[in-house]
């Protein structure tokens, strides 16, 4: 690494710790954003529900209700100025028999206190009319119209890169396992990377922010408890819920909900488990049970077989009022800490960036406007959204994306192409998976892996056995089984010449 030294270091590169480093990259500081992963957006930021609340839930007066409703209206314009995929498709908070039924409105109510507009108690039927798959013993839904879904791994991808086109230093494969405290003052951090000074540390590093609060000696009674969300995916050719439905909230949160995918899959989920492995996203055959369970009280007809994936994220539940904290340390010096950010955080992630400008303004740091920055980033063509015209020019100017790698999603090599030679490069499958949105059709996979091996391989001008799905020590392969006279093929060594 060339210079160690930045204005702003932001620890963590979820889509807190990106939206803050975009929101200050406007600003005349040197910026770094680290993180332990081999890409931005891997912990919680890429496993939940995706949706952006309204914000008719959280506790009127708490930082989650305030910062909600902002974000929900800062993303209105960045899905358009970032080129993001979404829907502002509403969501119903569905009442199940009577007692559900007269609960509504006290949720409206609290909707209202919150300052969300266009809250509206529907009947049965209209709310039937607007999902027909939903149980018989519906009695009627709260419509949430302002709330929506949004693809969690494209947003925080396009933030990031927004935030590096405008010269933010992203440090990758950098996990910070150390501190540099002088004085009262952080002046430093050590990561796999090497030592990183800082004038401001932003901690925005999830279920793991206590941990570094704690390195640096500040407020040693906070603490995130991991709490596990499960989640299972619906073959979209068997299953189509076209409406974000809620069950009515409960203590432990807004429930096991049915929704969709801003790419049009049905899902159910999460669950709520206290675990004691912050970083365990396992999925389980209990979690299955107890989800299909919840969900089917909302659709009855969700069928086991027709599961096609699964996955699970870790909340970072905090012990400050259940409420996000966010504030200028007030024992060590040059440290903002942004922690406890659960749901509803990634509606909330750019309301987060702004509180911390006001924290920085606060402490005294000048914040000059660039007249360099932009705010736009283009997104890569998505060769399954284009018409056939659109198609047909871009296979003319760049024949890759004539060919299909991913059959049940229409991903071609020209988009894989792109995504690895994008600003900020994906160099693992699963890097390749979030930005192209391949392997999550029936074949999971099944299909596209050998081809993107390759094209990883050719691309990054590695051999096929270092290539892996996320990052060192999940490679594919291991050795060639047989000696063919495939040129690609031939590429792929016995694991010992790799290492030599
Ligand atoms: C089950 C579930 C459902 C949810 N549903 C919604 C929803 O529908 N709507 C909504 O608005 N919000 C939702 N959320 C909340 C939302 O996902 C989070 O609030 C948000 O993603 C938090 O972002 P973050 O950047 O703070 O954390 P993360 O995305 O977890 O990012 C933290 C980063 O820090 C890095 N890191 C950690 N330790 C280190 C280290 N030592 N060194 C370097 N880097 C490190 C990690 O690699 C990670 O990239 C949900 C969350 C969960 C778990």
């Amino acid at each position: 690494m060339q210079n160690r030294s930045f204005d702003v270091v932001v620890l963590g590169a979820g889509i807190v710790g990106c939206m803050v480093a975009r929101s200050l990259a406007r600003y005349n500081l040197s910026i770094a954003l680290v993180d332990r992963a081999n890409d931005v957006g891997v912990g919680a930021s890429s496993a939940n529900s995706a949706i952006l609340h309204s914000g008719h839930d959280p506790a009127p007066g708490s930082n989650k209700a305030a910062l909600n409703r902002r974000g929900n209206e800062l993303w209105r314009h960045l899905v358009e100025e970032l080129e993001i995929g979404h829907s502002w498709c509403g969501a119903m908070v569905v009442a199940v028999g009577e007692e559900e039924r007269r609960q509504l409105g006290t949720l409206m109510r609290r909707g209202r206190q919150n300052g969300i507009e266009g809250l509206r108690i529907l009947g049965r039927e209209e709310t039937l009319h607007r999902e027909p798959l939903l149980t018989p013993g519906v009695e009627g839904a709260l419509w949430t119209p302002t709330a929506g879904v949004i693809d969690p791994f494209g947003a925080t991808i396009a933030v990031a890169e927004n935030a590096v086109e405008n010269g933010v230093r992203l440090i990758l494969d950098a996990d910070v396992h150390d501190a540099i405290v002088e004085h009262g003052r952080l002046a430093g951090v050590c990561s796999a990377k090497g030592d990183i000074y800082g004038r401001i540390f932003v901690n925005s590093l999830g279920v793991h922010a206590d941990d570094f609060m704690h390195l640096v000696g500040d407020r040693p009674e906070f603490h995130i408890t991991p709490r596990r969300g499960e989640y299972f995916i619906f073959d979209p050719d068997r299953v189509q819920v076209k409406n974000v439905l809620f069950p009515m909230p409960s203590t432990k949160g807004k429930g096991i909900l049915v929704s969709t995918t801003a790419h049009g899959n049905t899902f159910v989920g999460p669950d709520a488990q206290e675990i004691r492995g912050k970083d365990d996203t396992a999925t389980t055959r209990e979690g299955m049970r107890e989800i299909l369970d919840g969900a089917r009280r909302l659709v009855p007809g969700l069928d086991q077989r027709d599961v096609i994936a699964s996955f699970s994220g870790i909340r970072a539940t905090g012990n400050y009022n259940r409420d996000f904290l966010i504030e200028t340390s007030g024992s060590v010096q040059g440290l903002i800490n942004i922690a406890g950010i659960e749901s509803p955080g990634f509606v909330a992630a750019p309301a987060i960036a702004e509180r911390v400008e006001q924290l920085l303004r606060q402490s005294g740091v000048a914040l000059e406007a660039r007249w360099d920055w932009t705010s736009r980033r283009r997104a890569q063509p998505s060769f399954k959204e284009l018409s056939h015209q659109q198609r047909a020019r871009l296979i003319r100017k760049e024949p890759s994306y004539g060919r299909i790698v991913c059959r049940c999603e229409t991903v071609t090599e020209g988009e894989i192409v792109a995504a690895i030679r994008s600003s900020i490069p994906a160099t693992s499958y699963d890097a390749i998976k979030r930005r192209c949105w391949l392997g999550t059709g029936r074949c999971q996979g099944g299909f596209d892996y050998p081809r993107v091996i390759r094209i990883l391989a050719r691309e990054l001008r590695l051999p096929m056995t270092a290539v892996t799905k996320k990052g060192a020590g999940s490679e594919f392969l291991y050795r060639a089984t047989k000696a063919v006279d495939n040129e690609a093929d031939a590429q792929c060594k016995p694991i010992h010449d790799t290492t030599s």
